[in-house]
């Protein structure tokens, strides 16, 4: 018992040793930063954070500030399966290199940064979720990456918020091909019975609010997809998560879904 106590206290000492001799870097570039996690001031200048005025619903940013529950015109047409869906920034240079080291370098370290910055976008419903999960990737898929990012930030989320964290509430059912080049009709086909509900959690997620976490929203076709087959299964409220979302300058409010 003592030896062990020792030993978890030398490995802690190396820790912080370790700490020492690797100062904490920057979320999306090598430079110094004084704790991990962060973003050096010349990256945080560099990425576009999403605030109001927005879309109540899809999140869409819009020019023009206007009424608080003012939503636009796609989801006024097309009300989408989901019942809010933040981001915490613009998809851009800073934040694909923040994802890319995380996605394929050793950083999961990154992830704290990362979740901090959803947080922030997600606060006033975190608190009151059920339950918080990730996009799933298909096995294959998160053989070759090594972990799933989207369900790496949900935990980060769920712990912070005091809320359950189901890593495995959704399943990928199949596997599709990737979606870049493919039209957003063509990403809902893509996608049509590519995820269901863990049988194991299905009792949980009727009557439920789920905080559901991706990367990036891209189009929105597969949190859409992914929030169809919760609803179906009886959620009652799905608020959408993700780190950062694409939004196409110059037709901004034209985009048809997300
Ligand atoms: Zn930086
Ligand atoms: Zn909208």
């Amino acid at each position: 018992m003592e030896q062990a106590a020792i030993r978890a206290g030398a490995r802690q000492w190396a820790r912080r040793a370790l700490d020492l001799l690797l100062p904490p870097q920057c979320l999306a570039c090598d430079r110094q930063v004084a704790e991990p996690g962060r973003l050096c001031p010349r990256c945080f200048g560099q990425i576009d954070l999403i605030g109001n005025p927005l879309c109540a619903i899809c999140g869409l940013p819009f020019e023009f500030a206007g009424a608080p529950e003012r939503i636009c015109g796609a989801c006024a047409a097309d009300p989408p399966p989901f019942t809010r869906a933040r981001a915490a920034a613009r998809y851009g240079d800073r934040i694909r290199d923040a994802l890319l080291g995380f996605k394929h370098g050793d950083r999961a370290d990154r992830a704290v940064g990362l979740a901090r910055l959803v947080a922030r976008a997600g606060q006033p419903w975190l608190a009151h979720a059920d339950m918080v999960t990730g996009v799933p990737l298909h096995p294959r898929r998160l053989l070759h990456r090594r972990y799933n990012q989207a369900t790496l930030v949900a935990d980060l989320l769920a712990r912070d918020a005091g809320v359950p964290g189901v890593p495995d509430l959704m399943l990928r059912t199949r596997a599709t091909r990737t979606q870049g080049g493919l039209s957003g009709a063509g990403r809902r086909r893509n996608l049509r019975g590519a995820f269901a509900v863990n049988p194991a959690h299905k009792g949980r997620v009727s009557g439920a609010h789920v905080v559901l976490v991706d990367d990036v929203i891209t189009t929105g076709a597969t949190v859409t997809e992914c929030a169809r087959v919760l609803k179906r299964a009886g959620a009652a409220e799905i608020t959408v998560l993700g780190i950062a979302r694409v939004v196409r300058t110059g037709h901004a409010t034209h985009i048809q879904s997300i």
